[in-house]
């Protein structure tokens, strides 16, 4: 018997390039956010009216926008049908918040267009939550029972259950994606940026596209692991 996932050096074996992949995305998030902070949008719109002058553009004036009080954590609330910002993007005047306000305005504009892959991942996430939190540990019983029918079926009900995450990853990538690509388009058209402007809003919001690929790039690197240990592939575990 080996010992535990998470003291298992195969899993960081299998894990590396997601992990080595993310953590060169979030440098890149991190660089490219403080270099577009420094730069002013020319229209000297905060992120917060960025937002408020999209969303009015695309008749959404019902869609509310609060800022939130931890520094991470920009979303779009699709079932209160409210933008949150986390106070440098709220308050921010720069191409950085203005880029990142945008994207979520981005996901209610999905939203109120009926986009089909944010309904899809709208209706996955209670799944795949749950799925991920749970897998692990009906994983790791099944692995300590490995040797019984039991232990068989819970392996394989964990690397079920995993796949929810998987899939929910990747339902993400073409929201996410195609939020950014809408961000970048109603920016220029409502006059927030200037076109040449693009550029600095383009090179935050595509290192933010690269933390998703590395997470879906993780969850799938996972489901190898789980597949190799469970011995569902590969044969044979140790
Ligand atoms: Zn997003």
């Amino acid at each position: 018997m080996t010992a535990f996932i998470m003291f298992d050096p195969l899993y960081f074996i299998i894990l590396a390039p997601a992990m080595l992949l993310a953590g060169w995305a979030q440098m890149k998030v991190k660089g490219s956010f403080a270099r577009a902070s420094q730069i002013p949008a020319s229209s000297r719109l905060s992120g917060a009216e960025a937002a408020y002058r999209i969303l009015q553009a695309h008749g959404l004036q019902r869609v509310g926008i609060e800022p939130t009080r931890g520094m991470l954590g920009d979303h779009y609330d699709p079932q209160k049908k409210v933008l949150r910002l986390s106070p440098n993007v709220y308050s921010g005047r720069s191409l950085a918040a203005v880029g990142v306000a945008a994207h979520e305005a981005g996901h209610a504009i999905q939203d109120a267009s009926g986009y089909a892959p944010l309904k899809l991942r709208n209706g996955i996430v209670p799944l795949a939550s749950a799925g991920g939190n749970l897998s692990m540990i009906i994983f790791m019983i099944g692995f300590l029972l490995a040797s019984t029918a039991l232990g068989q079926g819970l392996l394989l009900a964990g690397v079920l259950l995993f796949s929810l995450t998987v899939l929910f990853q990747l339902i993400n990538l073409p929201v996410e994606f195609d939020a950014s690509r809408r961000a970048r388009r109603v920016l220029v058209e409502n006059g927030v940026i200037a076109a040449r402007e693009d550029v600095e809003v383009g090179r935050v919001l595509n290192a933010a596209a690269m933390t998703y690929v590395a997470a879906t790039i993780g969850a799938m690197l996972t489901l190898v692991y789980l597949l190799i240990r469970s011995g569902l592939l590969g044969g044979r575990r140790d």
